[in-house]
């Protein structure tokens, strides 16, 4: 029997074979177009097909594919190391190359804990998390992931880290609005290393803008300033995971900058690579790194394919086309007008409950009831409908919610690549209006569980 990556006669039935991709489109087999507003998973940020970023590659290619990273470095990883510690601000001057999201989010959990090590701390060994978070797939990444239904099956396996409430204003646990509520989530930090001790924890770790696990959930403005405040009053290192949000994805290199904060270690992917080359990063800075290099020398991480010069290549690709074409400074603008037309259909379709994000990192959380914010029932699966009908209508968005009854169950992700111009904004909408229509119908006439 023939043997494939998926089941043979699941092909083309699931998922559509795509055959190549141009812009912010995909086209499939069968000639079939998709205006892919997801950026796949918030990743084909510069958008599909663009040579350059091929053409890269194959020069790397033809000098060196591959140079193990205990016995060599490459120029495409000093280049890039140098290009991530420009880009971004303060002391984040160390990158830590791996292949990832999930990895860059162990490896910053395992610096913070060699970190305090080194410094003679051995019992800073806990990562505080935030609940309606997702910050990987691996054992230690899902330690840390507030994502119940990710987390489910694997709970005897996964270490028990503490987690607090996140600034998720829409549903606010205290019923409270910013900035009158005095930040109480945030302040929920300091009473959770009190309770549990400062001598016990060695780093907090929290999405910018709430990616996977809520929907494009972005803070008030001075939540970050207020958990960074903490963090250093307690010693706590705070590790930023900007998979999703970082490399422009709301405007700027990384989503902290937006509020003025400066984490101790960072966990880049998706847009780093951009879709072209599997490649991640935990960028260290150097308060972070001096007592790892005064003492073993070296991060204990590290994996077969870590700077792969190919991917550093890619990378250092993509970042030299965001920069050539300035298209970080356009972000916000555009972020502005898709909001501004995706507010337009809240009034015509009740089942939107929230739109929310910052920059091209826009979510839409939909209930039963807009009034009392009631989330439909799971068993209804309203986010995979509304995403199948969207498919139909050839338009990509990401799915996401907690997966779980009664909370934030049901939400999308739009998130077209940053290259999108104003005409595919507006035909991005225009598609998106149709998937509502389709699922509006469906709840008139009733839908099935
Ligand atoms: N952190 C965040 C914020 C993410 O969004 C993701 C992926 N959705 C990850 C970590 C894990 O990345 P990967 O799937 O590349 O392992």
């Amino acid at each position: 029997m023939e043997k494939t990556f998926l089941i043979k006669p699941m092909l083309d039935e699931i998922y559509p074979v795509i055959d190549y991709g141009k812009g912010v489109y995909l086209f499939d087999r069968n000639g079939k177009k998709y205006l892919d507003a997801a950026s796949g998973a918030v990743t084909a940020n510069i958008g599909h097909g663009v040579a350059e970023i091929v053409e890269a590659m194959m020069e790397q290619a033809k000098k060196v594919s591959f140079v193990y990273r205990s016995q060599f470095t490459s120029e495409a990883a000093e280049k890039l190391a140098a290009k991530i510690a420009e880009w971004t601000p303060g002391e984040l001057n160390w990158c830590f190359f791996v292949n990832s999201g999930s990895e860059a989010t162990e490896t910053a959990m395992k610096m913070a804990i060699q970190h305090w090590q080194e410094r003679g701390n051995q019992t800073k060994t806990k990562i505080l998390s935030r609940w309606v978070s997702y910050h990987g797939i691996t054992m230690g990444a899902l330690s840390m992931s507030g994502h119940p239904s990710r987390r489910a099956r694997f709970i005897p396996l996964l270490e028990d880290f503490p987690a607090i409430n996140p600034p998720y204003c829409y549903r606010c646990p205290y019923n409270l609005e910013a900035p009158s509520c005095n930040y109480l989530c945030a302040k929920e930090l300091e009473t959770a290393i009190k309770r549990i001790g400062p001598d016990q924890i060695a780093a907090f770790i929290a999405e910018p803008v709430i990616g996977a696990a809520g929907g494009a959930i972005s803070p008030p403005k001075d939540y970050f300033k207020q958990i960074k405040m903490i963090c250093e009053e307690y010693d706590i290192l705070f590790i930023a995971d900007e998979v999703m949000t970082g490399f422009g994805r709301t405007g700027t290199m990384l989503a902290c900058e937006q509020w003025g904060v400066v984490p101790d270690i960072v966990a880049l992917g998706k847009g780093m690579g951009a879709g072209y080359a599997p490649i991640a990063a935990a960028v260290a800075s150097e308060k972070v790194m001096e007592p790892i290099l005064a003492g073993s020398k070296s991060v204990m991480s590290g994996h077969t394919l870590s700077a792969n010069p190919q991917s550093c290549a890619v990378s250092l690709a993509v970042l030299e086309y965001l920069e050539k074409n300035d298209i970080m400074k356009e972000v916000d603008n555009k972020g502005v007008y898709l909001k501004y037309q995706l507010e337009k259909l809240k009034p015509q379709f009740n089942f939107i409950g929230d739109i929310r994000g910052k920059g091209l990192l826009l979510g839409i959380e939909f209930v039963a009831d807009p009034i009392t914010k009631q989330p439909f029932p799971r068993k209804l699966s309203v986010t995979q409908k509304i995403i199948e009908h969207a498919k139909d209508k050839g338009l990509l968005i990401y799915p996401a919610g907690s997966g779980i009854d009664g909370v934030n169950g049901d939400a999308v992700i739009i998130s077209p690549p940053l290259t999108i111009t104003k005409r595919e904004i507006e035909e991005l909408v225009f598609l998106l209006k149709g998937t509502f229509t389709v699922f509006s119908d469906e709840i008139n006439t009733g839908m099935d569980g």
